[in-house]
């Protein structure tokens, strides 16, 4: 959006600057005073449009992205137990280390690692 905007306020202060340089070369002092507001219109619109490029240039950059997470079928919750005496683990006891999970069996303190299975 400002990017247009900037580009159309460049282009219209070409514009002015070429007409004031042409009233200029055509002298006469009524042409020259024209000229002259013309070309300061000109400058004028460079300036605001520099500063307007400046101060969007200084936002930071929003980007939204969206994931949309899927499984192959249903996701399904697994409860993990502890292998020697069969207690449930919850979330705090699983530790996630080197890509594998480390857990802890709160009640007979067993450590075993989960490895991910590969999907095919
Ligand atoms: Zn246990």
């Amino acid at each position: 959006m400002i990017k247009a905007i900037a580009f159309l306020a460049i282009f219209g202060s070409l514009v002015f600057l070429g007409t004031g340089g042409i009233f200029i070369i055509a002298g006469g002092s009524d042409n020259v005073l024209i000229g002259g507001a013309s070309i300061g219109i000109g400058l004028l619109l460079l300036l605001i449009t520099y500063f307007l490029v400046r101060e969007e240039a200084k936002r930071p950059i929003k980007q939204n992205i969206n994931v949309t997470l899927s499984g192959s079928g249903e996701f399904r919750q697994r409860v993990i137990q502890c292998p020697k005496c069969g207690a449930p683990v919850k979330d705090e006891n699983v530790k996630m280390i080197d890509g594998g999970l480390l857990i802890t069996c709160p009640f007979c303190e067993n450590v075993w690692t989960l490895e991910e299975e590969p999907k095919w």
